[in-house]
């Protein structure tokens, strides 16, 4: 496969990273669609998208293929706060990290940065997230409005987000190797104590002691007796 042709395709890919073509995240779409795959599966990119890849690739325009989605205005996530329960699921669903939240907190979507993916939707069990049209999000923050944009924006907080969620597991990983190696250390100092015996002590007969130095005295005595003579 060509990485510039991939990059290529992908950078004309909308980025929500929804996975409604079929993949898991608009560079993988971007593989299949580079090794001769359809061109007409992305919904969130509709009808604009295809012509710009039929353009890049030199290929008819077809309409949307329907079994992937249909083509509609850019709505955003908004949370019922009031409703929330706080168990995070929504935000480890983003694929942007839109959310905003902590355990058993009111959690709140940074309406300019959601995709309007809906993956956040099925994990809620509580039901407290609705699909608005930008415009209808209380409070919401001035946000762009231009597709080129939002795609570039999108790419980079979905490879921020792969590189922390990397360097999180990377980290969990060396605390579990660490943790492994002092009790792996530690085992094995227990089982060197265990394993430990006193030297043994022969304990002496005082009778056998006695008669040992007696006869060393008399073995003396003739020693004396003979260098007199
Ligand atoms: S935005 Fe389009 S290409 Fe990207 S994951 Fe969604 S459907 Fe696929
Ligand atoms: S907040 Fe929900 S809809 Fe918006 S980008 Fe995140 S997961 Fe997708
Ligand atoms: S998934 Fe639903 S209940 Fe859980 S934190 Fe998100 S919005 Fe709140």
């Amino acid at each position: 496969m060509n990485p510039v042709m991939i990059s290529t395709i992908d950078a004309l890919l909308p980025q929500t990273q929804c996975g409604k073509c079929g993949h898991a995240g608009c560079l993988p779409y971007a593989e299949e669609i580079a090794t001769g795959g359809p061109i007409n599966r992305c919904p969130p990119g509709g009808s604009a998208t295809i012509a710009a890849l039929a353009t890049l690739l030199e290929r008819p325009v077809v309409p949307l293929d329907p079994a992937h989605g249909v083509e509609q205005e850019r709505r955003v996530a908004f949370i019922r706060e009031a409703e929330c329960i706080g168990c995070t699921k929504c935000i480890q669903a983003c694929p942007v990290d839109a959310i905003l939240g902590a355990a058993k907190r009111m959690h709140t979507v940074l309406s300019a940065e959601c995709t309007g993916c809906d993956l956040c939707l099925a994990p809620c069990p509580v039901d407290c997230i609705d699909m608005l049209p930008l415009d209808q999000v209380p409070a919401a923050l001035p946000a762009s409005t231009d597709p080129a944009l939002l795609s570039q924006k999108w790419r980079v907080r979905y490879h921020a987000r792969k590189l922390r969620l990397r360097s999180q597991r990377d980290e969990r990983q060396l605390r579990r190797e660490a943790l492994a190696r002092q009790q792996e250390a530690s085992a094995s100092t227990t089982n060197a104590v265990r394993q430990w015996e006193p030297p043994s002590v022969t304990l002496i007969d005082p009778a056998r002691a006695r008669l040992d130095i007696a006869a060393a005295v008399a073995r003396a005595a003739a020693r004396k007796a003979a260098l007199k003579d």
